[in-house]
């Protein structure tokens, strides 16, 4: 190749110049122009409709971006695995997905299958708050709401709406403050009453946070002292693994548990007992026998069904703090 068939270099000046000439050229225009006028009509697309129907505010962004980090810690779990990480995973997750969500904010102050001090409420609502499901005011207003219209139109999560709707979509479009605290007090009115309910409502996001940076600084301090530990051991496993468990637990009653298992009785709704999934949250799977039979604190009806949030309140009213249990099981259905 000769010196002479080396292209001139074209200086970012020229490159300007000739994208300029081809913008101003007519026949580009008139090209363009030239589309088919179907393309040029907005076609509404069957998801992007249904997507603006499900959320027409947009997408719970703080949301979206929590389950992601939480989503991306599980899986890193698995490199920062540690025999106490596990353990404290497990007990923080009976804490929180049965003392919490299962025993306090449903059996107790959805239902008020019992009564309790108020400290315990507290209490409960504290353990509740730390698997991040929501404040104590909106799980409870978003449940009375579910009991009402069960398998209707305004269920919160039915899965007549689709199974991944009733498991976790369902919150995941953005609801306006304003819209949030006129359901809380429709459906929750003595939630909304009580101050520290209030105060609950406004700051829960602050309890699993803390809980993660202590955690984090327990382990750290675990393996100064020489135990087989770390900070990213502990929070990893005591935070994201246990609470994914959890959400998942919580999320199969509004799911698998309106879809799949035997219906002992005839509700106006699609309610199922589901034994594994009672097996994963601690009784609450025996979902049929629940909504036959809401206030009730006893959840297994048959011999065999197994209701460990039960077994918690039971021994809570031997040592006197559940009072006026309902736990008288209604006639056996035919
Ligand atoms: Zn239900
Ligand atoms: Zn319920």
């Amino acid at each position: 190749m000769s010196p002479l068939d080396v292209a001139e270099p074209v200086t970012e000046i020229q490159r300007y110049e000739a994208l300029d000439s081809s913008i101003h050229d007519e026949s580009f225009v008139t090209q363009r122009t030239k589309v088919p006028s179907r393309l040029l009509k907005v076609i509404p697309h069957p998801v992007a409709k249904a997507f603006r129907d499900c959320m027409p505010h947009g997408v719970n962004m703080p949301n979206f971006v929590w389950m992601a980090i939480i989503n991306t810690g599980a899986v890193a779990a698995f490199w920062h695995f540690s025999w106490p990480g596990l353990v404290t995973a497990i007990f923080l997750h009976w804490v929180t997905a049965c003392l919490g969500v299962t025993l306090g904010y449903h059996r107790l102050l959805t239902h008020g299958s019992f009564t309790a001090p108020k400290w315990f409420e507290y209490f409960c609502s504290l353990c509740a708050m730390i698997a991040a499901e929501g404040s104590p005011a909106f799980w409870v207003a978003t449940h009375r709401k579910h009991h009402v219209l069960s398998d209707q139109p305004g269920d919160p999560h039915s899965p007549n709406d689709g199974f991944w709707w009733s498991h976790m979509l369902w919150f995941k479009p953005k609801v306006l403050r304003e819209d949030e605290d006129a359901m809380i007090a429709r459906w929750a009115p003595d939630m909304w009453k009580d101050p520290v309910q209030r105060v609950f409502h406004r700051i829960f996001p602050l309890f699993p946070i803390l809980l993660g940076a202590g955690l984090f600084l327990l382990g750290e301090w675990m393996h100064l002292r020489g135990w087989a530990t770390t900070g990213w051991s502990m929070l990893l496993w005591g935070m994201c693994v246990r609470m994914i468990a959890c959400y998942h637990s919580t999320w199969l009653i509004n799911s698998a548990s309106h879809i799949w298992g035997y219906r002992t009785y005839e509700t106006n709704d699609r309610s199922r007992n589901l034994w594994w999934a009672a097996l994963l949250s601690y009784g609450e799977g025996w979902h049929n026998n629940h909504h036959a039979h809401q206030k009730l604190a006893i959840y297994a009806h048959r011999w065999w069904e197994l209701d460990i949030t039960y077994m918690v309140i039971w021994v809570l009213k031997k040592v006197g703090i559940a009072k006026n249990v309902c736990d008288q099981l209604p006639a056996r259905p035919h």
